[in-house]
Formats: C-alpha cells, structure tokens, sequence
C-alpha cells in the first residue's frame, strides 16, 4: 500500500487553529485588545458592528510594526514576544503563542494598518481566507488598526453556529469589559453599530469600575488587600447584600490576565459563608500577583485556564482575606480617600436625571428557610413568620392542620366517580388533603392515595397559564400604579434587550428603556408585584446560561423561566384554600403528569400496594 501521512496545507492547518482561537466575534476581540496592549497602548478603541459578526475593529497608538513584521504577523507561530522554550515561564504578555492573527486571518477579511513612531509612511495589509494581497505604502497614524469582516465568511458551519448579533454583543461587551478592568490605566472606548457606549478614561481600578458598572457601584465596593510571599492580592469585593442571582460581576485577574477558577470561586463563595441569601452571587473584582514562574498560562489556546504551582495555599489566603476584609468593613466604614466627585460622573451617565434613592427591605427573607424570597404567587404563598419563631417551626403543627388529621381518620369511604369525590369540590374543607414535609400535597383518589409535588404542579399550572397569555394578542396585565424603575449593569440589560419581546408577550409593559435602567408599568396579572425586583434578576442569570436547552420558541422559553421562577418552593406551607386549588388548577391542565421540565408531578399509592406495606 501506498504511503498515506501528507502535511496539511498551511491554510487548512490554520483553519483548524481558528476552530482552537476563535469560538465567536467576542474571541476576536479579545486576541486584538491583547495585542494593542502588548503594543504598550495609552487608548485602544473597539469598533464592532452586528455583534461583530460584520466587523470586529482595534485601533492602538502603539508602537506599530514595521513592514516586514507586518507582512510575518499572519503567519502561523509567528511572534515577536517570546523566542525560546524557557520564555514560557516568564511571560510578561498577553500574547505569545503567535496564533491569533494567523487563525483569523485563516476564516475572515483581516485588513492591518501599522505605522511605527520613525517611520513616515505606514503600511496596509490585507488577507481574506489566508490569501495574501501585496501589501501596500499608506499614510496612517502612529500605532496599529486592525480590523476583521465577515467572520467565518469560508466555513458556512460556523457562522450558522453564531447567535443573533444582540446575544454576540453581549459576549463582546463581556471580553472588553475583562481587558478594560485589567488594564485602568489604558483608556478605552467602545462603538458598537456607529453609537459610543463607552469612553473609558486612564484611572484607577474604582474608578474603572464605576465607569464600566455604574456610579452605584461606588458604595459596594470593598477594598481587598493582601500580601504574602508567594502572592499579592488586591481589587475589591461587593458587600454581600448586593449579591444577585446572576453571574456575571465575578472577575479574577492574574498577573493581569483575566481567568476562570471555579476552585477559587469557591473560596470565595466560602468566605462569604452566612452572608449571603439563598442563590446569589457576589460581585468580586480580584486581582493576584504571583511569580511567573509559578503559574502556566499555556494549557489552553484562550489563555482563560492557568495551572497554579500552589492552588491549595492561594485558596487559603484568598478565604482568609476575604473574611478580613468583610469584618472589617462590617465594623468602620469604608472610607475612600481617593473619592473625587468631579471625575466620578462617567461618560454614559452624564446627561442622566437624578434617580431618588430607594430601600428595598425584603420583609419575607428568614435566613432559617432555604426557600429564599422570591416565588409564589399569592395565592399559594403563606409568609414565612420570620425571626426566632422560625427556630421553633415545624415542632408543633398549626391548629388548622390538626383538625384536618382528624377528618383524616373519619372520611373512610371511597367512592368511584372521578378523579376527586365529586361532592368534595363543593367546598374547601370537604377535600382532604395534608401537607407532608412542606413540599409534598396527599390527597385522596378513587384508587388510593395522591402524592403531588408542590413545586411541580405550581410550575405546570404557571407554565400553561403564561403559554396562554402567548397567545392572546393582549396578554392580562396589571398595570402598576407607580411605574417600577430597575437599574443594571450593561451587561444585564443586554440579557434584558433579548427577553424584551418575550417578556411583552407574557404582558409585561415597558415606559422608559435606558442604557443601564428600565421602567416597568404594567406585569403579567400572575406576578405579584413586590417579587418583580428579585423575578427579573433570577431570569437575566437564567436567561444567559441556558443556550444548550432544547426549546420550541423564545416564548415558550419565557414561559418555563417565569413558571420557574414565580412557583412555589419546597418549604412554602401551603394552607387549605391553597393546596385546593393547586390542585383544581393542575387537574384543569392540558398536560397533568409531568412539569414542564419533565419531572413527574405526582404519584398514586394505590391501596392495594398500601396494604402490601403492611404484611
Ligand atoms: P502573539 O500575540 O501571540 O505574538 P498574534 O498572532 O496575536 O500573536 O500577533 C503576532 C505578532 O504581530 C505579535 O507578536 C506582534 O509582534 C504583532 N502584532 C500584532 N498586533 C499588533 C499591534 N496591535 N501592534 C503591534 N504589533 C502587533
Ligand atoms: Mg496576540
């Protein structure tokens, strides 16, 4: 036979590269950020449009390349930031695996345009599919533009695979939100589809971050700091009673290189331990310094994942720090000596009203239950007694509960019409049903006996109920007597600009939308009112992480997260009335077995396995 091995061409071997380097336009982006501030940047501007899906733009005042480097800079392993194996350790860069812009090159339009301080003409690049055109004199700035069309244009596959520009977008604005952070001392601008929303001026990281998040921000924050031998740490972390429900406010930086760390997330989360309600997570901005030789950037082509040489102690020190820093803060507060009124209005906010000040207290959050605040509706809601008397739930059943046990032991006949014995329905009190656990519903049947999942059925029940609301072209809303204004971050309204439809559709009116706030009229009639707050957070978080779903529609998606998110929760007593008609409006659903994220809502416990039980 004859031999089989050949080498890839180059082209194919670097589109195989790109599959490595460049997921998405945020990918890009995040390879062109690196290399202006490798290039020593004072300001970088980003230009994006369609989410980057047709331009991806970085324009540095760096200190550009020369025309012959230019014309080696897209080709494979070719950089200029490390030269041998040993450099790997010492690595002051963002860059220097020398892939980025050969991978790029390999699946869009990449067009470069450099000019060094000492030369006077500049030189233009341009390569579409890996081919090369002669490159050409041109009169330009100090510094590098490159700019990148039509990503993915040669591997249909891939652009398919992109999202909607909105949800591409919001990856952009995460990767320019991490470099932007990393690097306070670099100004920054951001232009998406020809409006700026960013302008970011050289400061230092509080101010970074209250330009990037909101003026809010300001009074969360505190400071962290830290040093011991084998690491220097610093940033600061968000007092624990503003933790949301959403990821997205958590950053860890090494060396100043943004990384993901679910261990040290988990020092975190562990530091905060007691401080913190049910489901949230707190916004932290953490940055270590350690020895390069002690960490390895280079086990993934992202540079996202390093290996530290001690994890186990930086786990340590971070917890410990963190605790410091919270007790601190808890007992003087948090002074900031930096704090200059005139520099703290950021750009975007400058034109902006004043907004009053509110207090949210959540009456209904008892740090003794695990059900958090947010949930049911009405109907099926008891609040929880808060305070010490939590201590003592559950040791003494309620009166109503008593008197129902007892109807327990007198209603012994069984009758066979339907589901439920039909003169039962008449009134409440007729239907025996019991509580079990605070989670489980028993009820009678013809067969037996019917244990229902409160959780589930409330999820059915409001799932269909929403679905309904879909296709009514004027879903029931209330409309709320003073409009609702809630405030997020970029990002989250981002998340926000993607539900917007589905959110109208479920009867969910809008006055007002701002760049980073958004007023709500009127609700779907199934939400109440004082769970808007927490029900928007909840959905942002969910609405982010869930790509790999199988769905039918976004209104259908919509319909499950707020059946989810508005339900009741196990640890919700549930009186008579409610238990009723939970379990009315169950058995008036299209589908009454199985919830809308195909778990079993209930189960018979016919008599006859009852009696087997018992042999
Ligand atoms: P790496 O950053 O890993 O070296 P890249 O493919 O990103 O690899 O870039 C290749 C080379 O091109 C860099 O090493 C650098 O010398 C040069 N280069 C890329 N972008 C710029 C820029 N904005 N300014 C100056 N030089 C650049
Ligand atoms: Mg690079």
């Amino acid at each position: 036979m004859a031999d089989r091995i050949e080498l890839l061409p180059e082209h194919v071997a670097n589109q195989i590269a790109a599959g490595e380097v460049v997921q998405r336009p945020a990918s890009v982006v995040k390879e062109l950020l690196e290399n202006a501030i490798d290039a020593g940047a004072g300001r970088v501007r980003l230009i994006t449009k369609d989410g980057g899906k047709t331009l991806i733009q970085v324009v540095d005042d760096g200190f550009g390349m020369s025309p012959a480097d230019a014309g080696m800079c897209i080709q494979r392993h070719a950089t200029s930031k490390i030269r041998k194996a040993e450099d790997l350790f010492h690595i002051r860069t963002k860059g220097f695996r020398g892939e980025a812009l050969a991978s790029i090159a390999a699946i869009a339009h990449l067009e470069v345009l450099t000019r060094r301080d000492t030369d006077s003409l500049g030189i233009r690049l341009k390569v579409a599919g890996g081919k090369k055109e002669a490159p050409e004199e041109a009169v330009c700035p100090r510094g590098t533009s490159v700019s990148v069309k039509n990503l993915f244009f040669n591997i249909p596959a891939r652009r398919n695979f992109l999202k909607s520009p909105k949800v591409e977008y919001r990856h952009v604005l995460e990767e320019f939100q991490r470099v932007a952070l990393a690097h306070p001392d670099i100004a920054f601008s951001l232009f998406h589809n020809d409006s700026e929303l960013f302008q970011l001026p050289a400061s230092n990281l509080r101010k970074r971050i209250v330009h990037l998040f909101g003026t809010r921000m300001n009074n969360r924050l505190v400071p962290l700091e830290e040093e011991t031998q084998v690491l220097q740490l610093g940033g600061f972390i968000c007092k624990p009673e503003f933790a949301k429900k959403s990821r997205g406010g958590q950053f860890f930086f090494v060396n100043s290189r943004f990384i993901k760390s679910p261990y040290l997330h988990h020092a975190v989360m562990n530091a905060y331990e007691g401080l913190l309600k049910p489901d949230t997570v707190p916004g932290y901005f953490i940055f270590m310094q350690v020895p390069e030789d002690s960490i390895d950037i280079n086990i993934h082509p992202t540079k996202t994942e390093i290996k530290f040489e001690d994890e186990q102690s930086l786990y340590a020190i971070l917890r410990s720090a963190i605790k410091h820093s919270l007790g601190q803060f808890n007992i003087r507060p948090v002074l900031d000596f930096e704090h200059d009124q005139n520099l703290e209005t950021p750009y975007e906010y400058k034109d902006r009203g004043a907004v009053m000040p509110e207090v949210t207290v959540d009456r209904n959050f008892n740090p003794f239950s695990d059900t958090g605040s947010s949930g049911p509706t009405k109907t099926y809601k008891k609040a929880l007694p808060g305070g010490w008397e939590a201590l003592y739930e559950g040791l003494e059943a309620p009166a109503g509960e008593v008197g129902e046990q007892s109807e327990w032991v007198v209603e012994s006949d069984v009758r066979t019409a339907s589901l439920f014995e039909p003169d039962s329905l008449k009134g409440v009190n007729d239907v025996f049903s019991l509580q079990v656990d605070r989670k489980f519903i028993l009820t009678r049947v013809k067969s037996g006996l019917l244990l229902i999942d409160q959780q589930r059925a409330h999820q059915r029940v409001l799932y269909e109920k929403f679905l309904e609301n879909l296709s009514l072209s004027e879903p029931a809303s209330q409309t709320l007597l003073f409009p609702l204004r809630c405030e997020f971050s970029p990002g989250e309204m981002q998340v926000v600009e993607e539900m917007f439809e589905s959110l109208q559709a479920m009867g969910f009116r809008f006055g007002g939308r701002k760049k980073s706030s958004l007023e709500i009229i009127a609700l779907p009639v199934l939400i109440p009112e004082s769970e808007v707050a927490g029900l928007l957070d909840g959905l942002i978080a969910r609405w982010q992480y869930q790509d790999g779903e199988m769905v039918y529609s976004e209104g259908d998606r919509m319909a499950r997260l707020l059946a989810r998110s508005v339900a009741t929760r196990p640890g919700t007593p549930l009186d008579a009335l409610s238990r009723q008609t939970l379990i009315n409006d169950l058995f008036a659903c299209r589908e009454t077995q199985w919830s809308p994220f195909n778990k079993k809502i209930h189960t018979t416990l016919s008599v006859e396995e009852l009696e087997k039980k018992l042999d």
